[in-house]
């Protein structure tokens, strides 16, 4: 087994039953992912267009490609056609430009909304008293299917915050009736996956703890 696969086994051995695992690969080279995809690993992360599109060609077509880092409206027309999962779905704009580029295709695109709930400018994401209101917008996208929540807890080694952002993320899911299992909560990252599970996740995407530190940039 290689350092990645020995990673890969121990994560699983602590993920309950119902949470899937997102493998982050993004600034990891082809055969780094392939290596996981030896494992049987299926789900992979990136979040630039510009790295993804390449290695969608390169490795097996049957990866479920997940876009997790913000998304431009000019890029859309490029992963919609094999996207598995668009996860960080920030704003209603680029919601109707999904829709727009699925329609021409004929292709039902899923994705998360991302939600905001860090203490933190820098995150992107709708704010939760914005959510009824991209809901709302999704009854006139045919061809887009909703599967979720997905937030990034403040980055932070203060427990208590963490476990904050997750709850509120948790609660709004349930206000909204978006509940698992029908619906996804993609919460936790290498530092807080953890608490994320603890939280209620049923996603969790996980990089460094895989691949190690970044190999590019
Ligand atoms: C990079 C990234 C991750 C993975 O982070 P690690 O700390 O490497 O596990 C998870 N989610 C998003 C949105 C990311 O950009």
């Amino acid at each position: 087994m290689t350092a990645i696969q020995q990673h890969i086994a121990a994560i699983r051995s602590t993920l309950p039953e119902g949470v899937r695992l997102i493998c982050v690969s993004k600034f990891n080279p082809i055969s780094a992912i392939q290596e996981a995809y030896d494992t049987g690993e299926r789900d992979f992360g990136e979040s630039h267009v510009q790295e993804l599109l390449p290695k969608y060609e390169a490795l097996p077509k049957d990866i479920r490609w997940h876009m997790i880092g913000h998304l431009q409206t000019n890029k859309v027309k490029q992963i919609v056609p094999f996207v598995h999962l668009i996860q960080s779905v920030d704003s209603i704009r680029l919601m109707e430009v999904i829709q727009k580029e699925a329609a021409k295709i004929g292709r039902m695109v899923n994705i998360l909304l991302e939600v905001h709930v860090a203490h933190e400018e820098a995150k992107s994401g709708f704010l939760p008293e914005e959510l009824p209101e991209a809901l709302e917008a999704l009854k006139r996208m045919p061809n887009i299917h909703l599967k979720g929540l997905m937030t990034m807890a403040t980055n932070t080694e203060d427990e208590t915050e963490i476990r904050r952002c997750f709850h509120e993320a948790r609660a709004l899911m349930e206000a909204l009736q978006l509940t698992p299992p029908d619906y996804q909560l993609s919460i936790g990252m290498s530092s807080d996956y953890r608490l994320a599970i603890e939280e209620g996740s049923t996603m969790v995407r996980i990089g460094s703890t895989i691949f190690g530190e970044r190999h590019y940039q």
